[in-house]
């Protein structure tokens, strides 16, 4: 027990001491960029990097910092190249194997073959793998059962629950390419939100709300996520003729007040394009917000540059920015490279959101759901929606139940901070949008009928009228609306 609490203390003090040194080392770059000791500060800055790994292994406490010395073949990667999120692009892993092998997972490489023969004889489009280093040195390989890549040979094993569990690490699940993407479900389609049907200029814009469009800049992304729902046309790219025409199309239409910039990835953009892309919004003088959509402070937090947030902060306030991310786990906040990406996009005034995605294996339960909330806004970023996993192809094997959605949002509603509260959405097959889906904490009148009955959190399971809440009814339109609420209920 003491040990365990020395080893809490010890880790808490890591993580600060690598926290400096990571602010030292930025404003360090910054302040001596160009000048001729930029490449000296950053041969030192590598080889203190370098012991200090030596050192927090030395001391077993691997959970502390940013674990990438793990990844094998990436030991002795310098500090600068690790930080640098071109490198971690170029270097991303794209076939299993690679990753198995940098991960030291011993596998049977004959069964990686039958696989990959499986794939290229694939009807349905499949999507690239790409994982950068900095997502991949998160995956503890120690939870992971090698002997299923050659249980995987034989296609009836694909979708077996069993083998999914065995594949056990959260965050190997989004990032590994897995032959059950090659099943088409029977309720599947390549655009399940008809997003292709709601493009009136050009293929980077679409209009469904009436007043926000989703602006579709790049193609890229830092992680291709195996679970992605836009998986049919991530990685193609998207020429600037077509972003002009949704510029233009913003222009003329004065309702759009609100612009969702994404892709892809909104910041596998450069920063000169998105500077040029928010410029020319600050000029259209209806739009009111802009917002990134970006996973890279959890796949790729060495995008998150001081020079990019810099950008950022100038710009914010003209038109007022926001951020949406996009972590499904708490390990993914346990990597210092995220937070400090998030304290830096915090710190230049970007109010930040959450859209998690229900995945079966990964995050369906309540309680890995609550710890990543907690986490979220112990870091400056409020949950914002958990949806469930849209019908897009080859991805069923991830897909749970709606009413595992409700478990989970009961199990966070007044058992943590209000404000860490998403909202549960099914994104409507067939372009419907966003549907809020939410447990019911109304129970119906009281005997007299003057009262409205309600649950609260913590006795929601409860039955009988054993921790029941009374509010009083106002008049016809409060007995309407309740019975309207139950109609809904008994009709479910
Ligand atoms: C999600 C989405 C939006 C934004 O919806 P909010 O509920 O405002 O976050 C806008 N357009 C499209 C097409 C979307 O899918
Ligand atoms: S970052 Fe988003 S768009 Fe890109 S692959 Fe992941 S889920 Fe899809």
């Amino acid at each position: 027990m003491v040990s365990g609490k020395l080893s809490e203390v010890g880790r808490a003090l890591f993580r600060g001491v690598q926290g400096l040194g990571a602010y030292a080392h930025d404003t360090g770059r910054i302040a001596l960029r160009g000048t001729r000791y930029e490449a000296r500060f950053e041969q030192v800055a590598s080889r203190v990097y370098l012991k200090w790994r030596a050192a927090v292994e030395t001391a077993g406490l691997k959970d502390g910092v940013a674990p990438y010395w793990r990844l094998k073949g990436f030991e002795t990667v310098p500090l600068r190249q690790w930080l640098n999120w071109k490198w971690q692009v170029k270097n991303a892993f794209d076939t299993p194997a690679k990753l198995l092998d940098a991960l030291g997972i011993k596998y049977n490489k004959n069964s990686l073959v039958v696989i990959g023969q499986a794939f290229e004889q694939a009807e349905i489009d499949t999507f690239p793998m790409r994982v950068p280093p900095a997502y991949a040195a998160m995956i503890d390989p120690t939870k992971i059962d090698p002997a299923v890549i050659q249980e995987l040979e034989n296609p009836a094993n694909w979708h077996n629950p069993e083998l999914w569990q065995r594949l056990g690490d959260p965050i190997f699940k989004q990032a590994f390419l897995h032959p059950a993407e090659l099943i088409k479900d029977e309720h599947d389609d390549a655009d399940p939100l008809h997003e292709d049907h709601m493009k009136p200029a050009g293929a980077a814009l679409t209009h469904r709300y009436p007043d926000r469009v989703l602006f579709e800049i790049t193609g890229q992304c830092g992680m291709y996520c195996r679970h992605c729902t836009r998986r049919r046309k991530v990685d193609q790219p998207i020429p600037m003729a077509e972003i002009e025409k949704g510029l233009d199309y913003i222009r003329q239409h004065s309702e759009i007040r609100d612009v969702l910039i994404s892709g892809g990835d909104a910041f596998l953009a450069s920063d000169e394009l998105l500077e040029a892309i928010i410029s020319k919004l600050e000029k259209i003088p209806h739009v009111e917000v802009i917002r990134f959509g970006t996973r890279t402070p959890v796949v790729l937090p060495q995008r998150i540059t001081p020079a990019l947030t810099a950008m950022l902060k100038r710009h914010q306030g003209v038109k007022k920015l926001w951020l949406n991310t996009h972590f499904n786990h708490p390990r993914e906040l346990e990597n210092p490279e995220s937070r400090r990406a998030l304290a830096l996009l915090a710190d230049a005034g970007l109010p930040m959101g959450n859209q998690s995605v229900l995945l079966k294996g990964v995050n369906d339960d309540p309680a890995t759901m609550l710890e990543l909330v907690r986490r979220l806004v112990a870091n400056r970023v409020r949950p914002y929606y958990i949806y469930i996993n849209d019908l897009s192809v080859g991805i069923s094997h991830f897909r749970t139940p709606v009413s595992t959605g409700l478990q989970i949002m009961k199990a966070i509603r007044g058992w943590t901070s209000g404000f860490a509260n998403p909202t549960f959405v099914i994104d409507a097959p067939g372009g419907g949008g966003k549907i809020p889906v939410a447990p019911q904490y109304v129970v119906g009148f009281s005997d007299d009928g003057k009262f409205i009955l309600l649950r609260n959190f913590a006795t929601f399971d409860q039955t009988g009228e054993k921790g029941l809440f009374k509010y009083p009814v106002s008049g016809p339109a409060d007995i309407e609306a309740v019975r309207q609420l139950l109609r809904m209920q008994e009709g479910a």
